[in-house]
């Protein structure tokens, strides 16, 4: 078994079938990208890992142990958002050590754990500014940094770069592609973004209406995509 399984889930919002079936392996240390058009559940399949949504039906193994009743903070899962809230009373340092200050972690650790995560995310000269003065990147690193203290054993990012204007995007996307490399993590990264899908998944898992209908290589999904569904949203021109 892999970092993570999902086995037969379902989620219903009252009568509405959000997720209709899935399954899925995703290997250690992968970069796996969700990819689909709005509204076809793909951040409601990551709040259901994270354990921010009860399951309706089916199983979550993260590290082979089933893990739909874990707390979310137990879970080794850390999220990253689009829309990512810092304490704005709080430094950087502060909003990046939170999390394990609630958890009790003692001070010098707590210290320790965030420069180093500054240091990989080259922000170690921002550790004493408050969120209004940083920039959009800035920020979004720190809300990053928040995650890296944490060291989860699974990165869920639901498009952490859509309020970024496209430059930086672009530098983003490749600070999140090295900073994968040099930690080694299993990351599930949420997009609507055909480009940056093909361009950061290991593989790519392509939703539509709740269901996967295909998972490949981003080469494999281009040159043989499943059905007219996958080569309409990412396929070579036919
Ligand atoms: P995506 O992230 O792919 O854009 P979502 O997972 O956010 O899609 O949403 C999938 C569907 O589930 C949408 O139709 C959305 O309106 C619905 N949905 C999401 N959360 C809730 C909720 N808490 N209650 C009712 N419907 C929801
Ligand atoms: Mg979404």
């Amino acid at each position: 078994m892999g970092a993570l399984s999902l086995r037969g889930v379902h989620k219903r919002f009252g009568a509405v079938s959000v997720i209709r079936g899935i399954d899925l392996e995703v290997n250690d240390g992968e970069f796996l990208v969700f990819v689909g058009p709005s509204g076809c559940g793909k951040s409601t399949l990551l709040r259901l890992i994270a354990g921010l949504e009860d399951f309706s039906e089916g199983d979550l193994f993260i590290d082979g142990q089933r893990a739909n009743e874990v707390r979310p903070a137990d879970r080794g899962t850390a999220m990253v958002f689009q829309s990512y809230a810092l304490y704005p009373h709080m430094t950087v340092a502060e909003n990046m050590g939170f999390a394990l200050k609630m958890a009790g972690v003692p001070r010098a650790q707590r210290e320790q754990q965030v420069q180093r995560a500054a240091e990989v995310l080259r922000i170690s000269e921002l550790l004493g500014r408050t969120p209004k003065e940083l920039s959009g990147g800035q920020r979004q690193r720190v809300a990053i940094g928040r995650a890296i203290v944490r060291k989860p054993k699974v990165f869920l990012f639901d498009e952490p770069l859509s309020n970024l204007d496209a430059a930086l995007r672009v530098n983003m996307r490749i600070e999140l592609m090295r900073l994968h490399a040099e930690l080694g993590t299993t990351m599930i990264y949420v997009t609507h973004d055909q480009v940056e899908a093909m361009t950061m998944g290991t593989r790519i898992a392509v939703f539509n209406g709740g269901r996967i209908e295909q998972l490949g290589a981003p080469l494999t999904l281009y040159e043989q995509p499943a059905n007219e569904f996958v080569a309409g949203f990412l396929g070579a021109p036919r």
